[in-house]
Parts: C-alpha cells; structure tokens; sequence
C-alpha cells in the first residue's frame, strides 16, 4: 500500500464514511488533476464524473484560474474582513450582483414590479422582484444556508412577523450540516442522531414525480415528470401548510427550496412550473424565499436556459422558472471548486432592518474568520469570468446534449427505474425492477456497489441512495462522456447481469483526455 495511503488510513477521518469499511481497503489517493481527469499515486487516472463532489465547474488545474490565484497570492492571501474591505472581494460582489439580477436585466425593469397571471386577488405588492443587492460572504454551503436562516429569522422578528419565525422545507431536503442547516433538512438517516440539538422546522412533500403517491402513471422508459398524472397535488400540499400556518397565528416567515433540483435528497427534479406555483404561495402569504443554490448555481441546470420564452444567460436555477428569491444561497461552484468559498445574497430591505445605532445592536452577529477570503473571491471572478465567456457557453450546451444523447442507451437496464437530468446534472435511479419501480434495500447497497464498479473502470462518482449521480466538470469532451456512460453500462451489467444490448452503440475510444 502506498505510503500516502497508509497514513491516511492511520490518522485521517473522512465525511460521511463508514471508518470500519474505509479501513477495509486501499484508498484512492488522488495527486493531481487536468481537466476532468483526476490522476492517483500508482498513476491511475479517473474521469472525475461528479466534479469532485459538485464542486468543479471549469476542470482542474485550469490555467485562467490557476493564474488569478497566483496574481492574487502575489499580493496577498488573506486579511480579514472584520473591520477591513480587500480588493477582489469587492470586485467580486459587483460581479455577483450583476449575475443575480439578470432575470430584472433581461425583463428590463430593474427593481419593478411584474405580476404573474394567477392567484387574483394576492396584493401587488406580493410579487415584487426582490433585487438582490447585498454579499454576505462565508466559507461553504452550509454557512451560507446558516447566514439566510438567521437573517430570514431576524427580519420576519423585527418586521413583526412573528415572534418565533418557523421555515418551511422539502421532504428529504439537504442544506448543509451545521445544526442551524441540519434543522432546515428531512433526512431521516443523517439527522436523527441530532434531534436534541435541532430547532423544529416543518416539512411538505417534495415534487418526487417517479414515487409520487399521487402519480397515477404507470412507469415508463422516460424521465417520471414526462408522463406524469397528477393534478398538481405537490403544489396543493404547499398551499395547505401555509393556510394551516396562518391559521395557527404564525405564518411561516420563510420557504426554502433547492430550485430545480433536490440534490442530497436523490437527484429529485421538479416538473416545470413547480417553483413558479410555490413561489407564488410563498409571495402571496407575504414569506420570504429562501434558494439555497449551493449545488444548483452557476450554470449547472443547462445554460443557456429561457426566461419567458426569451434566452437567457442567467447562472442560476430560479431565474430559469422567472423566479427571483429574497436570498441566494452560493457555495460549491463559486470558486470553480478551488477554495471553500460561499455567498448568501439577499435584498436592501433585509439590510436595512438590520441598521442602527451602535448601541442598539441591531448588527448581524455573524461572521467566519475566512469571510471574503483574497483566493478564494479571485478564483471566483476568474471562475464568473470563463462562464459568462461564449466558449463556456458552447462547451455546457454541448456537453448537455451529449449526456441527454448517451443516456439514451442506459434505458435497456431494467434495473434502470428513471434517469432524470437538469441541465448538466443527472441522477439515474436503481430498482429491482423497473415495472413495479421496487426498490433496493439499504443493505443490498446497490448505488455504492455500481459506484465502485464504475470506479474500476476509471469514472469516479459517488451515490445518494441508490441514485448513481452524474455531474462532470463543464470541460467533460463527448468523447470522456461516453466514457462515463459507458462505465455506467457496463457496470450495471456487472453488479446486476446482462442486459438487451441492441441498441448501445459503438463504444468510444479508450483514452481519457
Ligand atoms: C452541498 C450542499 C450544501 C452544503 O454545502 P457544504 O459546502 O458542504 O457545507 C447545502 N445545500 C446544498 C443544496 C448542497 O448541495
């Protein structure tokens, strides 16, 4: 076993992992990286097929964001922002400001008005754009959904909204795992040990099409929302837990949704004009909207998208349904997936209740030693700089549409139940059998077993449950996703048996870059 490993196994405790299982193997030990592809100390090279778990946007050791880093640490690497601005922190802030307000650019109405068609009756008032005009900067996901949570709790307390402000979110919701993100989250299994630490916060069903009690659909070859028979009962649940709360005396102060796309909770997409009916709701009941884009952000659900039938160049989720939140919750792909770096964006008025005098200590208590870190907000204006770049453009539309291609092939598993994809992200989830949509049990592990056959032939990805995830660096060339779908292929094969090959086609060639 190579030295490196060794010492990992002996002193290094890893996230999310099982340590007795971890102990029982050699550990990839990855030592450098290019593009999608990411190299081990035997000099193995992977494909990095979830973009080193959500992160990656542009590739690794990407020259236009390895030379920010280095023009910065020229400079300097860090001073603090408590008490001191510093520069590409500044700059940085302009730029994300400019990116959050594009669905009011591309409407042309600034910080205006704009009234959806339904829900009559609702104050205008209710559906103001909100412009997002303030940064608050931290270090990863989860302080990002931390920071929203505690201003979304302090503004709804000083605007009289309610003297215990209560949120609501998505059945299987993940927004990250300190305590104040653990309470906004459902997940059952990583949350349940931390019961007497959390703060209650309630929950309405996600738009989970293809286990939707209320899909009457029998199951098809296609993405579940595709052939779906409902009558909107998801959007229906939302409007009753807002009526009941309202009902209670204490209306919910705010929503907080992934826009899109549910990531932890199983790769779980919403049908199209979901969040446009939630968001609504929220609006209507005078809650704020809280979008926590940590995952979602920066051009992960496709681009260029539509707003209104107009195209659109706008990097984020909600903006794709006409959706602007009160806050914007950033993380993963804001430094390209370099340095840990996040942003909760969110509106003058929210700012405003927190001005004072000194003494009255309306501050907002809040603050990483981190925050507005030097790298990490100069690897994020690279990073911003290639996306808005028409070649960046090309490269996700391409890469979009090779996945879309490709995946057609993985519908002859019948072990295969739905692949869903949102932009350049794709969840395909296993069951026992795609008639009956049966799942596999926990123990049968059959996501990590997939997984881990996939890693044996060079794709490297991770599942949530048994949703194997796929989720490759922008720079992904057709000819390295064919390779990842094929991997993909060809291990289902292996873990679960032969299926119909007819209509795979011609595997690419076989190296990686
Ligand atoms: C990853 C993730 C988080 C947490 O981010 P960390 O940087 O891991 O703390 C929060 N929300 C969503 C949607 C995520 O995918």
């Amino acid at each position: 076993m190579h030295k490196l490993a060794q010492l990992d196994r002996r002193y290094v405790w890893h996230p999310f992992t099982q340590m007795r299982d971890w102990l029982r193997r050699e550990p990839i030990v990855i030592v450098s990286g290019q593009g999608a592809v990411l190299r081990d100390t035997h000099g193995r090279e992977y494909l990095d097929a979830n973009a080193s778990v959500w992160t990656n946007l542009h590739g690794h050791n990407h020259p236009k964001i390895n030379a920010a880093i280095r023009r910065q640490l020229k400079k300097i690497a860090h001073s603090s922002a408590l008490g001191l601005a510093n520069e590409p922190a500044s700059l940085l802030a302009e730029k994300l400001v400019e990116a959050a307000n594009q669905l009011n650019a591309e409407r042309g109405m600034g910080s205006a008005e704009w009234l959806p068609a339904r829900l009559p009756g609702i104050p205008r008032s209710a559906f103001r754009v909100p412009r997002l005009n303030k940064v608050f900067f931290s270090d990863d996901g989860s302080t990002a959904m931390e920071v929203a949570l505690k201003l979304a709790h302090e503004f709804a307390r000083r605007t009289g909204r309610g003297k215990k402000p209560r949120f609501l979110s998505l059945a299987g919701a993940y927004h990250g795992d300190t305590v104040g993100a653990v309470s906004l989250g459902h997940i059952d299994l990583f949350h349940k040990a931390y019961t007497g630490l959390l703060f209650k916060s309630d929950r309405v069903m996600s738009p989970y099409c293809y286990r939707c009690p209320f899909n009457r659909a029998k199951p098809e070859r296609a993405d579940a929302r595709d052939y779906r028979r409902c009558n909107w009962e998801c959007v229906g649940k939302v409007e009753t837990k807002f009526a009941a709360q309202k009902k209670r005396g204490n209306p919910y102060a705010a929503m907080v949704v992934e826009p899109l796309i549910q990531g932890a909770a199983g790769m779980i997409p919403q049908p199209a004009g979901w969040l446009r009916h939630v968001a609504e709701i929220v609006r209507g009941n005078r809650a704020q909207l809280i979008a926590d884009e940590v995952m979602t952000g920066f051009g992960r659900t496709g681009a260029p998208s539509t707003i209104n039938d107009q195209p659109s160049t706008s990097l984020f989720a909600c903006h794709q349904e006409g959706i602007q939140p009160d806050f914007l919750c950033l993380a993963k792909g804001l430094s390209g997936g370099y340095v840990p770096m996040a942003a909760t964006l969110t509106t003058q008025e929210v700012f405003d209740a927190f001005l004072g005098e000194y003494e009255e200590f309306k501050t907002f208590f809040h603050g990483h030693s981190y925050t507005a870190n030097q790298l990490g907000t100069a690897a994020a204006l690279a990073s911003l700089q290639i996306l808005q770049s028409p070649a960046s453009l090309r490269a996700r539309e391409r890469l979009e549409q090779t996945l879309r291609e490709e995946l057609k092939t993985v519908w002859s598993s019948p072990n295969v139940g739905d692949i869903r994809q949102v932009g350049l992200m794709v969840g395909v989830e296993l069951v026992r059998d795609w008639r009956t949509r049966e799942p596999f049990g926990l123990r049968e592990r059959a996501g990590i077993r997939v997984c881990e056959a996939m890693a044996r032939r060079g794709v490297l990805t991770r599942p949530v449950g048994n949703v194997v995830v796929l989720m490759p660096p922008y720079c992904t060339t057709p000819v390295q996703v064919r390779r990842i779908v094929e991997a993909l292929r060809d291990a289902l094969r292996e873990v679960f048996g032969k299926f119909p090959r007819a209509r795979h086609r011609a595997s690419g060639p076989r190296t990686l870059a």
